[in-house]
């Protein structure tokens, strides 16, 4: 943290208010109105007995920025209130169908292990649009396990879809179909598709190492050629073919690494220290 930061949350704190993480409010918010750079005690009526509490700061940024709860909610009821509901409203969790979403998970585990037949993939399909991702991500891993050329269509689709760094549901979709995808992936007719998508950073390389170690060194080679040999080109994609080939336990060749060495950016620089022969 830099230090004006600091001295500014040592302010707030000093005047009882809690300074607020802005860039985790913003990636479990999503608000048209501002999000606050601090919290502030806040009182209020408990909305059961009536009681006059207080909300702390500290309280708030828990609740908002370990727990996610939304920026919008607020605390309603006391504590004595809020365990009386608990307990009264535990029989009825109880009961059957109360934990549906365990048994929701279960089945789709269980049709991940057998066939597909119509019904099966109907399921599959309502659930990759449920309101759980858990159960999205469920639904992914089953469209994997039953391989056929329709369901990897499907998921390269996935791992292929444009998004920004703010589409979570996008992001931890293309994240999961890319693990579904490792045992799918065929040589050498994927080999290209596999290398693009993790210099698009599209699919973090770890879970396609094993396919990936298979992969020619040729193949590589060339793929490793055309990027470096960008001199304008996009320092994430060299950033991301140096960490695909660190992961496979390849080094850029000598007239590779010279190249690389030079590189505008210094990241990219900095990386090369990664590989055997710049530790000399
Ligand atoms: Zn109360």
């Amino acid at each position: 943290m830099r230090a004006p930061d600091r001295s500014r949350d040592l302010l707030l704190r000093s005047t009882g208010m809690e300074p607020a993480d802005l860039g985790v409010l913003g990636l479990y918010n999503n608000t048209y109105g501002p999000l606050p750079g601090h919290y502030l005690d806040r009182a209020f009526s408990c909305r059961d007995c009536g009681a006059e509490e207080v909300w702390t700061a500290k309280q708030q940024k828990w609740w908002h920025e370990i727990v996610h709860g939304s920026i919008e909610s607020r605390a309603v009821r006391c504590l004595a209130c809020r365990r009386a509901r608990r307990a009264a409203l535990a029989p009825s969790r109880e009961g059957k169908g109360a934990n549906r979403l365990g048994e929701m998970s279960e089945r789709l585990r269980g049709l991940a292990g057998s066939a597909p037949t119509e019904a099966s993939r109907a399921e599959v399909d309502a659930a990759l649009e449920s309101k759980w991702w858990s159960l999205r991500v469920l639904a992914i891993a089953a469209l994997g396990r039953w391989g056929t050329a329709a369901d990897i269509a499907r998921l390269c689709a996935f791992v292929d879809a444009p998004r920004s760094r703010w589409d979570l549901w996008r992001i931890e979709g293309a994240g999961a179909a890319v693990k579904a995808l490792a045992g799918c992936l065929r040589h050498p007719e994927d080999d290209g598709w596999a290398i693009e998508v993790c210099l698009r950073g599209h699919g973090g390389p770890w879970s396609w190492r094993e396919f990936l170690s298979a992969i020619p060194a040729d193949r590589i080679a060339a793929f490793a050629k055309e990027e470096f040999a960008r001199r304008d080109g996009d320092a994430d994609r060299v950033l991301r073919l140096l960490a695909l080939m660190h992961c496979i336990g390849r080094a850029p060749s000598p007239t590779q690494m010279a190249i690389v060495r030079t590189h505008a950016c210094k990241d990219v620089r900095l990386w090369m220290r990664h590989f055997p022969s710049e530790v000399a």
